[in-house]
């Protein structure tokens, strides 16, 4: 079934887990997250970045999305990742998806702060939660981001900013970066303790592929409850196409649902992995209840 994301968001905080928040590509990758989070009875956060927002089309994601997760019994929320862009902003509102991730990070602080508050305005009206992000998370996903710190708060700057324009969840920078790490990261959970404080509103974790499960516990324990898989999905299903072209070249079989069948199962495992490292894996049922 289809619930909302800061709810979903809430509910790990207050039982010790993260929900895991997995970036899609295609209905493939939808319905191999899906059916690993039936597998394990584990609430979901399904993402679509912009890039693929604009392949797909909004109507035939939305479509997509609700076909799969309605009849899923668990709770799967549908998110727009990072966005700095107004128009598709407006147009998943006005589609009805769970939550968007304005992206202001480019924007200076007062510039951020307006917009924002514009854009919590327009998604309340429609029922639909706000992910803020004003500092940059460094790296670039999707064409979206910069690899150098742009802008840096106070997390007391971050939480003020954060009222004031009344978002339901934050994403401040926690030394993570998107994409693969190129060196080891200084990893910052001791600002999840310091935001959460000052504030109870849900704090989210980007760039989690390349940490290991001792770094996401950390980070649950200081109170991240929404974790962004991306960059580990696209390598299980590029792998996982990989092997199966050189097994069709070799073979001499070339049959795409069974290539299908193999992104699936690759993709299914990882995230399967994620649930288990976040703590969320038989949660659906509370989770589903706390709406
Ligand atoms: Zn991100």
């Amino acid at each position: 079934m289809i619930v909302s994301t800061s709810r979903l968001a809430r509910h790990a905080r207050e039982h010790g887990y993260a929900v895991a928040a997995v970036n899609v590509l295609d209905d493939l990758s939808l319905r191999a997250v899906i059916a690993a989070a039936v597998d394990r009875s584990s609430p979901l956060i399904v993402q679509v970045s912009v890039k693929t927002v604009r392949s797909v089309g909004v109507d035939l994601m939305t479509t997509m999305f609700r076909l799969a997760a309605e009849p899923a019994p668990v709770p799967v929320a549908l998110h727009l990742d990072h966005c700095p862009h107004r128009s598709v902003i407006s147009d998943v509102i006005a589609a009805g998806w769970s939550s968007v991730l304005f992206d202001a990070s480019d924007r200076d602080l007062a510039t951020a702060e307006r917009e924002t508050a514009e854009v919590v305005a327009e998604a309340h009206a429609a029922g639909v939660d706000v992910e803020s992000e004003i500092e940059n998370i460094v790296g670039v996903e999707d064409d979206i981001g910069s690899d150098t710190a742009v802008h840096a708060y106070p997390v007391e700057t971050l939480v003020a900013v954060a009222l004031r324009t009344g978002t339901d969840l934050l994403a401040p920078q926690l030394g993570t970066a998107h994409g693969l790490y190129t060196h080891t990261p200084v990893l910052l959970p001791e600002r999840v303790f310091r935001l959460l404080e000052l504030t109870d509103l849900p704090v989210v974790l980007h760039g989690g592929t390349g940490l290991d499960a001792a770094d996401f516990r950390a980070f649950i324990d200081a109170g991240v409850s929404k974790i962004n898989i991306s960059t580990g999905l696209k390598l299980a299903y590029m792998h996982a196409a990989q092997d199966h072209l050189r097994g069709a070249e070799a073979s001499g079989r070339w049959d795409p649902p069974s290539m299908f069948a193999d992104i699936s199962a690759a993709v299914r495992a990882e995230i399967t992995g994620h649930l288990e490292a976040f703590g969320s894996v038989g949660h659906a049922e509370g989770a589903t209840a706390a709406r």
